[in-house]
């Protein structure tokens, strides 16, 4: 039998273990309610998304829940997603008229969706269609083109792409295109020709966002220059965590910035985590050998290839090939960006359906995560507001802005 004084010493260890793990377990549980309570009453707003390559194969459709890829209905209403913009995009190697055809083809595919889902998506073009639709309940669809090349160096076709309600355009993809330098392709423009300055004035006229992810360092300090609108880096990361030519640096990001754009933090593993890049960089032969699997599961369907390289990517990661790589990194990058750029500058651009996910953020039902992490870091609720929508909605704001005064500027 123990003593008296030995029982009260042990019912006093027990208690402050189970007690202090009791409040550990209260306060968490506190904390994920705030942060669910305060990510379903924002406008979360999503700037890349490449869904709509799979709406190409006619099979796809939006409404059902899913198993594969990251979005559908279901799964945006589950975690909180109230705006996202469908990605308009072909490789940077299809040009010319087919270029424009396949644009057309991708834009009608995106509204079809909206005309056959009327009580869950809601075609948007501006930041007050955006909250229009949030108001109704809806989902807000928004379109950007990912790559000038769609637009065969034509205004017209650009304007065309305007009046069907595109409301960016990524100036490059992964090559060069007539009249602008990308980051992963050969600098042959020295930044924008004379032509793609000219692309750039127009874009402000017409209120779309000038969307640099992508394009050379060279190009984005042309854009920020000709620009009168703040610039929108769609889908890019931080290059001072992950040296990725895709990402953008500090002083790249304090300048755009200077100017009211804005960084929407891309979720691709590749670009958020260097040890994972480095470990892709070292071994040229897996990423031979996943591209081989994509396209023996896939032949020539885009849509299937993007879903299929996050499916296999991650086998590879199951198997210890590659490096884990947690949500978490997400909330780094938002972070650093924040310190560099500034609350009013971050915002988030997942490449959900075209990039490989990290653990923790698979599909959009995983966004409530953010904002619990964020709180969980100590930033203010307003903060919080601020990344997950209200800053991009600003930046559309004043776009159309510049567009309003350029338009009233102009000759009758
Ligand atoms: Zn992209």
């Amino acid at each position: 039998m123990p003593s008296e004084g030995l029982r009260k010493t042990v019912a006093a260890v027990v208690c402050v273990a189970v007690c202090g793990f009791l409040a550990a377990a209260v306060t968490a549980n506190d904390l994920a309610t705030r942060a669910k309570k305060l990510h379903f009453s924002c406008i979360v707003v999503d700037t890349h998304d490449d869904t709509t390559q799979r709406f190409l194969d006619g099979k796809f459709d939006l409404g059902p829940r899913n198993s594969a890829g990251s979005i559908d209905i279901p799964r945006m209403r589950e975690g909180g997603l109230g705006a996202i913009f469908f990605s308009i995009w072909m490789p940077s190697k299809i040009t010319g008229p087919e270029a424009v055809d396949r644009a057309l083809v991708q834009i009608d595919a995106i509204r079809e969706q909206v005309r056959k889902h009327p009580a869950d998506l809601m075609l948007a073009t501006t930041a007050a269609e955006v909250r229009e639709a949030h108001k109704q309940g809806k989902i807000a669809a928004l379109m950007g083109v990912e790559g000038g090349h769609m637009i065969n160096s034509s205004l017209p076709v650009l304007r065309t792409y305007a009046a069907l309600g595109v409301r960016y355009m990524t100036l490059t993809h992964s090559g060069n295109d007539e009249w602008a330098d990308s980051s992963t392709d050969k600098p042959v423009h020295n930044g924008l020709t004379e032509f793609g300055k000219d692309v750039v004035r127009e874009m402000n006229r017409l209120g779309m966002m000038v969307d640099i992810s992508h394009v050379s360092d060279k190009t984005f300090y042309d854009a920020l220059e000709v620009s009168k609108a703040p610039l929108l880096a769609s889908h890019s990361s931080c290059r001072a965590i992950c040296d990725a030519p895709r990402n953008m640096t500090d002083q790249m990001m304090k300048d755009l910035a200077a100017k009211g754009g804005v960084i929407q933090i891309n979720y691709h593993v590749g670009f958020l985590s260097q040890e994972f890049r480095n470990a892709e960089k070292s071994n040229p032969e897996l990423e031979k050998a996943i591209a081989d699997e994509v396209r023996n599961r896939c032949g020539e369907s885009e849509g299937c290839q993007l879903i299929e390289g996050d499916r296999i990517t991650r086998e590879y990661v199951e198997k210890g090939q590659l490096p884990r790589v947690s949500f978490e990194k997400i909330i780094e990058h938002i972070d650093h960006a924040v310190k560099v750029a500034g609350i009013e500058h971050v915002g988030l651009g997942s490449d959900f359906d075209g990039a490989n996910m990290p653990y923790g953020m698979e599909d959009a039902t995983k966004l409530p995560a953010v904002t619990e992490a964020l709180l969980q870091k100590g930033y203010s609720e307003g903060d919080v507001r601020k990344i997950l929508g209200e800053n991009t909605l600003r930046l559309m704001a004043d776009v159309q802005r510049v567009s309003h005064e350029l338009n009233a500027a102009a000759p009758k």
